[in-house]
């Protein structure tokens, strides 16, 4: 088919020898935005990807109102320090669970990516499903197909296109309210939500502060930055050079068979008839067949656009396919790599880890705090240590928790309140005294009370200070 034009991989054409095309690409080499206008493309790889997006903030936006063990399916109640995920919950004794769960993302998305390349990007990052699944879609309906926007966008200022710019970005202002409010409802609860709804922003500034905040954040994040989060922000998109090899799955252009390519009629030409659909529909406004860039992110548009090209020429699919850029070259694609066990290995191990602390995470806290002041004092020929027991339930539902000496010896432990209920995720402090004969005292000496309840139980060890009378025992 002809001598290949590039070289894969290529994950950056600006950081290769090979220039990238002129007109090509989102960002300009003089640091400019050159805005994408992409073009509508059909077919079955953009159809799943809507019904993914679909599914995807249908969940999101349904999270809150779903009910697990009496609480919305995910809560994050910061006011209250109490998180209910999927019917576990959790408080701020727990916080030290989330290294679990951003290093477990960090390995899962490694691995992800070590097997299908930018499979997050273009199927589940946030940014890529609601710009292409809410904002791209307002934009078409307000301005119509990639032509006439683009005649729109170059042509004179007129009241149509002032119109249409405000309407555009009218609606992009009540998509990311709205997304605004539901990412709220998530800290705040939709009753909670509901309430402040109907009430002055004065009467909860802080939440107003957040959901504006948040609304311009989604608005220029999806309506404004777009491809430009991904090409310049995005600290994932930086890593695709180390994460990616030669074995992952990337949408690429089959150079092989592709080149030399030329109008449909030139002699000798390869597969690809130089139509420019493939670039013309990207978000990222990249050229594919310039080999795998950074600005890639997978999003399929290129493999729809050619395979209707291809069928309209009757010539095989897959010029432009899901494959590795080992397969690209014509070779076998290996599975099992390194880089793949390691991410794997660490993945699993973090999974194991995290299996064994949730397991053993107990269901309510107690520690023993010495009240403040001097450690002991003496009364009527005792010595006296003050405490308190500080006790937190960390289930959702309330519990009531006994609290006894173990194996007091010759100390005397009085506790005034031995039981005591807890409200969900409350807490309490239950005060308790110990003392001993001066006379017996031969050093400082360990107290432990056991706490019972929530179905288990759990020893709290403090110790008793003193000192001895005089002329006692040293
Ligand atoms: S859509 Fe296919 S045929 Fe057309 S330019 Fe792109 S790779 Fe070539
Ligand atoms: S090159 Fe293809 S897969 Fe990559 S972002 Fe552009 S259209 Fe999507």
């Amino acid at each position: 088919m002809g001598e290949s034009r590039t070289h894969l991989p290529v994950l950056d054409a600006r950081a290769t020898a090979q220039p990238r095309a002129l007109g090509s690409g989102s960002l300009g080499t003089d640091g400019r935005r050159r805005r994408p206008y992409p073009a509508d493309v059909r077919g079955r790889w953009v159809r799943a990807r809507r019904v993914v997006y679909f599914a995807l903030i249908a969940l999101w936006a349904a999270l809150p109102w779903i009910p697990i063990g009496g609480h919305p399916a995910v809560f994050l109640d910061v006011d209250r320090r109490s998180f209910f995920l999927f019917g576990a919950t959790f408080n701020a004794q727990d916080i030290w669970l989330l290294f679990f769960a951003v290093t477990g993302f960090g390995f899962g998305l490694a691995v992800l990516t070590a097997l299908l390349g930018r499979a997050w990007c273009g199927w589940a990052c946030p940014q890529t499903v609601f710009v292409e699944g809410v904002f791209r879609p307002i934009e078409r309906l307000v301005n119509g197909p990639r032509n006439t926007a683009l005649e729109r966008a170059k042509g004179p200022t007129t009241f149509d296109t002032i119109w249409r710019k405000f309407a555009t970005h009218a609606l992009y202002v009540v998509a990311a309210a709205f997304a605004a409010h539901v990412f709220l409802a998530y800290f705040v609860s939709l009753p909670g939500l509901w309430a402040m709804l109907r009430t002055s922003p004065a009467a909860h500034p802080e939440a107003f502060a957040w959901m504006l905040g948040t609304t311009a954040l989604f608005y220029v994040s999806f309506g404004v930055a777009r491809e430009q989060f991904c090409v310049v922000v995005c600290p994932y998109g930086r890593l695709q050079s180390v994460l990616i090899d030669d074995d992952a799955l990337v949408v690429g252009y089959d150079e092989r068979r592709g080149e030399p390519r030329g109008k449909a009629k030139t002699e000798g030409r390869g597969d690809c008839v130089d139509c420019n659909r493939c670039v013309v529909v990207c978000p990222t406004g990249i050229d594919i067949r310039e080999g795998l860039q950074l600005d890639c992110i997978a999003c399929t548009a290129c493999i729809d656009a050619c395979d209707d090209v291809m069928d309209r020429l009757k010539q095989p699919r897959g010029l432009i396919r899901y494959d590795s850029l080992r397969g690209l070259r014509g070779e076998a694609r290996r599975f099992l790599r390194p880089r793949l066990v390691v991410y794997g290995v660490m993945l699993l191990a973090g999974v194991a880890v995290a299996a064994v602390a949730l397991h053993r995470r107990e269901p309510f806290e107690a520690n023993a705090l010495r009240l403040p002041g001097t450690p002991y004092t003496r009364e009527a020929g005792k010595l006296r240590n003050g405490f308190e027991l500080h006790l937190v339930n960390k289930s959702s539902s309330p519990a009531t928790f006994t609290i006894a000496p173990a194996a007091p010896g010759d100390l005397e432990v009085l506790i005034p309140i031995p039981s005591v209920e807890i409200e969900p995720l409350g807490s309490r402090r239950v005060p308790f005294f110990v003392s001993l004969d001066e006379a017996r005292f031969d050093g400082d000496r360990p107290i432990t009370l056991r706490v019972t309840g929530n179905g288990a139980s759990k020893d709290v060890a403090t110790r008793f200070l003193g000192a001895p009378a005089a002329g006692g025992p040293r």
